[in-house]
């Protein structure tokens, strides 16, 4: 069933930037996609990205790519790489790329111009002190004792930090607003801490690193960004976002929130993503059942059916956890449109056809008849076929229209057979099936006139190839992982890989390469993994043809 796609408005983002130009309050726009290097991008990432990029597309304007990289404990140039990849893969192009760290000797001066006109501080309380200052929601802070040292101190201090004089956590510099503030964050945000640890580009010249409250907004600010959007945890930094560079006098750039897109049976941080990488719960970044973009590449997905689904999953004021069979929709509907044709026989049983003899008839099929031009290929016909286990039937129930003894059915792209008889072993199990054709039925040129109720796929054994398929399922037993008790990773569902390594394939296949897409017809859609070689072929299952998961998992 298609979900119903609403008439396209503009989401509240859009409108606020429509109002913005209308009013002459800005000429164009300029947003700015800006990750941490401390993961793989995920598909929160992908709704960020697409609308970061896409109003600024939609209203003639510009994105800015900005490495937040103010943390070098966890950051790294892998990621940086990565990051870039997906996003051009996804079909964006940045305007420039930049890097907070770039920012790191102009937003030092930055703060020495706060500390100047008395709005910084540097403070010598440890850590819990400052927690246990910091009041409650309803409890105003108390004033740190450092906090009316002089401008000639604090600046003399904070000289000190940055020339690596004070060890970690002796002294941080902090924002002077108000103990007071209602909004806890105000209550003398920290604005830098000493970190003695090697940047991925910036080395080891800095021992003090800005804080996200200070580095991001003045980041903004310095590169003219007009609509700063990030997710809804961010609300309460507004206002220091907006008193910094208040303070600072910079270009005002504005912070807009939408909330983060939550999919269902995964999880959507980084950190928790890292951990499934680092426990082996996953193969990778790019283990085709993560919810990285890396990762759904790898499944299949492709980068239309991604910012499809980000259009139609929309962003809202609130958070919500969308359903991840609507982003299974957004890719089979696409896959349906351009995937190959091929047949694959996952559960081989052996079919003679005891009335071939000669030469192998040269069949052809089309790669897709949802897609004119599309081509043909060639699928041989010889005397020993691989059909379907559970296309037979020794007892069949009424209805049954696959092959039964004494019951006709066509062969996809080939000829009408019909069955005769089956050879078993000493156990009793179905080793071969005899089956005869006829030679005037074939698909395209039928000239015999029979009605046959069932179609099944098959392979020429002798044709064939043997390959690995691999079909995913969930990655989590749980709906929303993150929100239940305990340890997320209770939750994994351990049976979500399952590898069929005895399938065989129609000769086409030795063509795949990575970037094509395919439907095995009656099975699903699958494209070719990095795993294969030239001697093995490994196919990930995308997704199933149709919509088929319950919401219990099985066991
Ligand atoms: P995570 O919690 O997964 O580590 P993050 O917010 O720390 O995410 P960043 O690299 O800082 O990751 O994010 C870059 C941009 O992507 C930010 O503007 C952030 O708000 C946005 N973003 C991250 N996760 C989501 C999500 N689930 N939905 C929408 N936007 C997101
Ligand atoms: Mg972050």
């Amino acid at each position: 069933m298609e979900p119903i796609k609403e008439e396209k408005s503009l989401n509240f983002i859009e409108e606020i930037i429509e109002a913005d130009l209308a009013s002459g309050n800005y000429k164009s726009i300029l947003t700015r996609f800006p990750p941490e290097p401390n993961g793989y991008l995920h598909i929160g990432h992908a709704s960020s990205i697409w609308l970061n990029f896409g109003v600024a597309q939609k209203f003639g304007g510009k994105t800015n790519l900005r490495f937040d990289d103010t943390n070098p404990v966890t950051e790294d140039t892998e990621y940086v790489e990565s990051i870039k990849a997906d996003i051009k893969w996804l079909g964006y192009s940045w305007a420039n790329e930049f890097y907070a760290s770039d920012y790191f000797e102009k937003l030092f001066s930055l703060a020495n111009q706060l500390i100047e006109q008395g709005d910084a501080y540097v403070d010598d309380l440890t850590p819990e002190a400052i927690a246990q200052q910091k009041g409650t929601p309803t409890e105003p802070g108390i004033n740190s004792p450092f906090r009316d040292r002089s401008v000639a101190e604090n600046l003399e201090l904070f000289q000190q930090m940055r020339a690596g004089k004070f060890a970690e956590g002796a002294k941080i510099l902090r924002a002077k607003i108000d103990m007071a503030s209602p909004n806890m964050l105000l209550r003398d945000p920290i604005l830098y801490r000493i970190k003695f640890a090697h940047h991925h580009r910036t080395g080891d010249a800095w021992c003090i690193y800005p804080m996200y409250d200070f580095a991001h907004g003045q980041s903004d600010a310095m590169e003219n960004i007009t609509h700063s959007i990030c997710t809804l945890e961010f609300i309460p930094h507004r206002a220091i976002y907006d008193w910094c560079i208040a303070k600072l006098g910079l270009y005002p750039s504005h912070q807009y929130e939408f909330a983060r897109l939550n999919v269902s049976y995964t999880v959507m941080s980084k950190r928790k993503l890292l951990q499934l990488v680092n426990e082996k719960h996953v193969s990778g970044w790019d283990d085709p059942r993560m919810p990285t973009i890396s990762g759904m590449r790898r499944r299949g997905y492709t980068a239309n059916s991604i910012r499809e689904f980000c259009e139609r999953a929309g962003i809202a004021k609130r958070d919500k956890l969308n359903d991840i069979s609507l982003l299974e929709f957004c890719v089979r509907e696409e896959l349906n449109k351009t995937s190959y044709r091929r047949m694959v026989v996952f559960d081989p049983v052996k079919v003679v056809i005891t009335n071939f003899e000669g030469a192998d008839i040269i069949l052809e099929g089309e790669n897709n008849p949802e897609e004119e031009n599309s081509g043909i290929r060639i699928i041989p016909f010889s005397k020993e076929l691989y059909i379907e286990r559970e296309d037979f039937m020794e007892n069949p129930p009424k209805k049954f229209f696959r092959m039964a003894v004494g019951q006709s059915v066509r062969l996809k792209s080939a000829f009408i057979v019909t069955c005769t008889n089956v050879i078993k072993d000493e156990a009793g199990n179905i080793t071969e099936i005899h089956c005869t054709y006829i030679p005037e039925s074939k698909s395209g040129s039928d000239t015999t006139g029979l009605k046959v109720q069932g179609t099944l796929h098959w392979v020429s054994i002798k044709h064939a190839i043997q390959v690995e398929l691999r079909e995913y399922d969930r990655l989590f037993k749980s709906e929303n992982p993150a929100m239940e008790e305990g340890d997320f990773k209770e939750y994994i569902n351990t049976d979500s890989l399952h590898v069929i390594s005895n399938a065989f394939a129609e000769p086409a296949l030795k063509e795949a390469t990575e970037s094509q897409r395919f439907q095995f017809l009656r099975k699903g859609y699958f494209c070719k993994d990095k795993d294969s070689s030239d001697e093995k072929w490994v196919f990930n299952r995308t997704v199933t043809l149709k919509e088929s998961f319950s919401k219990e998992v099985k066991k």
